[in-house]
């Protein structure tokens, strides 16, 4: 693989017509470092959120040792990838050929759950393991978060008393875990979430080894800039230590997108414009599934063109496929002369980005290369590493 500087650099050597994906290791070094060594516990890797190997192994070797992983396929990559990983199998709702794949050949202990279906099925699978360790999920509130994960999975607090009880008897190691939503926009999210914890443990009666605050933790994105990253650890910290849990009880998170995001950009060019409407050659069944299904909006500049003089104007995209759905609203905003053949170059896009792309109409590929320059925005450098200047942050009096 070739290295580039930036995509200025790549685009002019290469010309290239479909999509090219610009990775960034030095970005997703420096913001494994950054959880490794200062979020209060441990810090897991959710894999969903882009499962490249070159990806897994530079996380690894910044000191990220556990994997969340969903699916039977993501425990065979990670495995694959990472021989000496611990592997965390944190979907709810497992299929059982799985969890006896997962932890016979793989070596996965531990395992989530919110129900007791799912128990009998991992006591099934494990053929009753005593060297388990077992997560049961709570439903918590996504008020504070842009993308919800609230409906799908988690036991109701004033429901988990019995399969609280029940998983307790089972694992060797009990954890309690949820998920406030996707780019958690306040720390409070966590504060609320633990806040249920403390319910659930009071309402069981049980001993809890891990309190695991799953991910959420946010990006940077235009119109979404959150304070930063410390803010949270510290509001997570103190609510976690008042918790009724023993003095060696661990803490967990397990952050997708703020681990990935700023690792890739992506490339791309212009078809045709019409109007304020830019045909490119990525979109809604690529690389760009959040900016159509969600309304996304990544940060967008053009390749070459001077950023500073010149007007500018909200653009809308369509996919290179043949369907109305194709379509990403924005407004991106780009030069106002920007035409066919130019090339766009899209931030932030290494979360929930290249991990959803399919081959829908025959497009789907891409080329992928390592460039050296900044992402078009960082949690992890300069101001942002300390700013408090936002309307969301808490306040903790000091201890
Ligand atoms: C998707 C997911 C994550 C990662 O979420 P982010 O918002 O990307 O940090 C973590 N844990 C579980 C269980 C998930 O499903």
């Amino acid at each position: 693989m070739h290295h580039y500087l930036d995509a200025e650099e790549l685009t002019k050597a290469l010309s290239p017509d479909i999509p090219v994906l610009l990775n960034r290791p030095h970005a997703a070094r420096r913001a494994a470092r950054y959880f490794v060594d200062q979020f209060p516990g441990k810090a897991l890797y959710a894999v969903k959120a882009n499962p490249s190997p070159a990806l897994l192994q530079l996380l690894w070797e910044e000191g990220v040792t556990h994997f969340d992983v969903a699916s039977i396929d993501e425990v065979r990559i990670v495995r694959a990838t990472l021989p000496d990983a611990t592997l965390c199998y944190m979907n709810p709702v497992k299929q059982l050929a799985s969890v006896r794949e997962a932890y016979r050949e793989h070596g996965v202990r531990i395992f989530s759950l919110d129900s007791l279906e799912e128990l009998e099925k991992i006591e099934l699978g494990t053929e009753l393991a005593e060297d388990l360790t077992l997560c049961v999920r709570i439903r918590v509130a996504s008020e504070f978060a842009e993308i919800s994960l609230a409906s799908k999975f988690g036991v109701d607090v004033d429901e988990s008393a019995e399969l609280l009880q029940r998983a307790r008897q089972r694992a060797d190691c009990l954890g309690i875990c949820f998920h406030v939503g996707s780019q958690a926009m306040t720390p409070l999210a966590y504060v609320h979430a633990l806040e249920r914890v403390r319910t659930a443990i009071v309402g069981a009666s049980v001993t809890v080894d891990i309190v695991n605050v799953g991910g959420g933790f946010p990006s940077i994105y235009p119109d979404l800039e959150p304070v930063s990253l410390n803010h949270y650890f510290t509001a997570i910290d103190r609510t976690f230590e008042d918790l009724p849990i023993s003095y060696s009880a661990e803490l967990w998170c397990e952050p997708g997108r703020a681990l990935s995001a700023e690792y890739s950009s992506l490339v791309v060019k212009v078809e045709r414009r019409r109007g304020n409407e830019l045909f490119i050659n990525d979109g809604a069944y690529g690389t760009l599934f959040d900016a159509a299904h969600i309304g996304w909006r990544f940060p967008v500049r053009q390749v070459g063109a001077d950023a500073e003089n010149g007007t500018t104007t909200g653009f809308s995209f369509y996919g290179p496929t043949c369907d109305d759905m194709d379509f990403m609203a924005g407004p991106f905003v780009l030069p106002d002369d920007i035409r066919a053949g130019d090339y766009i170059e899209i931030g932030m896009i290494g979360a929930y980005g290249s991990a959803m792309r399919t081959k829908f109409n025959g497009y789907g590929s891409s080329e992928e290369h390592d460039v050296t320059d900044e992402p078009m925005a960082s949690l992890y450098v300069g101001d942002n590493l300390d700013r408090s200047d936002r309307d969301n942050v808490v306040s903790f009096p000091s201890a």
